[in-house]
């Protein structure tokens, strides 16, 4: 009997959930008739159980092959505190233990073998890997297979290979969050799954409130934001090793327990780093794009980009980082029109043909267009996965809910627009500042511009200030910057407005939200936290491993005091129970 209300029971047992979310009953049914199937579920809306449960009930071991070695450790990490017989093979570990492993997978001795897709590349482990009573592959990250996806891993195409050399070909089914439809196609035919069995359960994210703000000093709000956000977990993601490492230093300084990854750091490095994000020692992870894929800590509260991602995938998968555990989260990016710069120099900079560097552009266009857009940011990203029945704005994201207070700046800007003006339109942000400011250096006087009755106008601001408010009125287009390495300032024909009194000119001054939670669940929810930490420790687990924030936050509000009513805590299962 293997049926949908026997899976039921299984996720009630293992996992302490009482009902399915959207798209997995529909997956696991799929599964269990024995068709290959390809989910395409939000992060954080529940895949892995999409194929751990029908692991479960079927004969022979699933093989998954998942793209990150850390990812790996994690899940099987997880699986094991559930009760779950489950192993990994990946390059951490030496030959005789891989041999190890496959003899005990012969023997049936795990429901679930995680490998890496690099494995693959060897015929001495397809070989192996023959020998095994293999009943369903499971593709997590399956969009790393098409090169039109954002993450394309050459050694995903070796998937099919596997697949066509196992003695008895099994369930097929592949996983992702971001595909769009050209990707998506591509995983069928690249799989070669057979009936072509789609699940799409959206890619809205309910517990996101994302939004975009035109920051003058990118670095202070990070910084404030962080400090406000206190004991919140959170990535702040940027475009280059140089800005990872310019940020990681201003957060360590002021105190904050924040950690680096990026390409340029060895392998060492980048492992204590990540674990000690997933173990809650650091409280803020600072990374490129290098960072992130598989990492399933589901109570990261936050992600900030420092910088404008290159694509929609890029952004909404990073972003989607935030509140795996379906609570509410943040993911705000800074925008600023350098952003556009950066990216189209490395785009020029990259290997790419030609016709791959044409449809970068098309898509880092897009990017930029969502960026301005005054539409729900949610719906937008929805538009852009080719969802078309969203028309409620979600209410959540900066552009349905504007919760920064407006400052009238338009005697600043005046001051700064006519600035430029009797400058000429001839140089670059910093010397214009030092005119506004009335700095006495050799260059102003050069040009006798310590003349100009703009001179000192705005003497009792801060020179960081200045520049600050000149690149929020670059953001918001009263001032165009030039290409080059020395870019110049010219004045829009918006700005030309304002100079005649003709309109106002405001800047949004950001404010936090207020928390909704009670002092004293917090209270208790803070001590939760610690003896989770505390287990962690012990175990050696990832603190989320053991319970996700939203079981804590339920505990802490619930307050349970007997068997029964603590074992219908989402989360609970009955191993964790009679564990912790
Ligand atoms: P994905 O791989 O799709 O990003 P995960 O499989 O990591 O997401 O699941 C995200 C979180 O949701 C995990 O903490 C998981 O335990 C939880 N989850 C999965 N299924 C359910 C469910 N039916 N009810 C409640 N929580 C669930
Ligand atoms: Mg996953």
């Amino acid at each position: 009997m293997s049926t949908i209300s026997e899976a039921q029971q299984l996720l009630q047992k293992y996992y302490g959930y009482s009902s399915f979310r959207s798209g997995q009953e529909e997956i696991i049914k799929n599964i269990l008739q024995g068709r290959d199937t390809l989910g395409i579920m939000p992060t954080g809306g529940g895949k892995s159980v999409c194929y751990q449960i029908p692991a479960l009930m079927q004969d022979g071991t699933t093989l998954v092959i998942s793209p990150l070695i850390s990812l790996m450790k994690d899940q099987v990490d997880s699986l094991e505190s559930h009760g779950i017989a489950a192993t990994y093979i990946n390059s951490s570990l030496e030959q005789k233990e891989v041999s190890a492993r496959i003899r005990k997978a012969g023997k049936e001795s795990y429901k679930l073998l995680y490998i890496a897709p690099e494995r693959l590349e060897s015929e001495r482990f397809i070989a192996l890997l023959q020998t095994l009573p293999i009943s369903m592959v499971a593709i997590d990250e399956a969009h790393c297979i098409s090169q039109w996806g954002h993450d394309f891993r050459p050694c995903y195409l070796s998937i099919a290979k596997l697949i066509q050399e196992l003695p008895n070909r099994p369930v097929v089914t592949a996983f992702t969050a971001t595909a769009t439809q050209e990707v998506q196609l591509d995983i069928l035919r690249l799989l070669n799954m057979k009936g072509s069995h789609m699940v799409v359960t959206g890619f809205n994210r309910e517990n996101l409130a994302l939004s975009i703000l035109r920051e003058g000093n990118k670095k202070d709000f990070i910084l404030r934001y962080i400090k406000q956000n206190k004991n919140q977990a959170g990535i702040v993601y940027a475009a280059t090793r140089k800005e990872v490492e310019d940020v990681f230093e201003t957060l360590r300084k002021q105190g904050i327990a924040v950690g680096k990854y990026h390409a340029g750091l060895s392998d060492e490095e980048r492992i204590a780093s990540q674990d000690a994000f997933l173990f809650d020692d650091l409280r803020v992870m600072v990374a490129t794009n290098a960072f992130g894929m598989g990492i399933d800590k589901s109570n990261v509260r936050f992600v900030l980009h420092h910088n404008m991602p290159k694509t929609m995938e890029a952004y909404y998968q990073e972003a989607g980082r935030a509140g795996r555990d379906g609570e509410p989260s943040e993911c705000i990016l800074l925008f600023s029109p350098q952003d556009i710069q950066l990216q189209k120099f490395l785009i020029e900079q990259s290997a790419s043909a030609p016709e791959r560097k044409m449809n970068e552009y098309k898509r880092l266009q897009l990017m930029v267009e969502f960026c301005h857009t005054p539409q729900c940011l949610a719906n937008a990203i929805l538009h852009y996965f080719g969802e078309r029945d969203h028309s409620e704005p979600c209410g959540r994201c900066g552009n349905c809910k504007d919760e920064r207070e407006l400052t009238d700046i338009t005697v600043e800007a005046q001051k700064i627009f006519s600035c430029i003006r009797r400058m000429k339109e001839r140089f670059g942000v910093s010397f214009i500042a030092d005119v506004l400011k009335g700095a006495a250096n050799k260059r102003v006087r050069q040009y006798s511009f310590d003349s100009l009755p703009t001179y000192g106008a705005m003497r009792e601001y801060k020179d960081k200030e200045i520049t600050d408010l000149i690149h929020v009125l670059v953001a918001e287009g009263y001032i165009a910057l030039t290409d080059g390495q020395y870019p110049v300032a010219k004045l829009t024909s918006k700005a030309a407005a304002v100079l005649h009194s003709e309109a106002s000119v405001y800047q949004r001054v950001w404010n936090r939200r207020k928390e909704s939670f009670s002092s004293l669940d917090q209270l208790l929810f803070e001590q939760l936290r610690v003896l989770r930490k505390e287990l962690s420790t012990r175990d050696r687990v990832p603190p989320y491993v053991i319970f996700p924030d939203s079981t804590l936050r339920e505990l802490s509000e619930k307050i349970p005091t007997e068997a029964a009513s603590m074992l219908r805590i989402k989360g609970v299962g009955e191993v964790k129970f009679a564990k912790y």
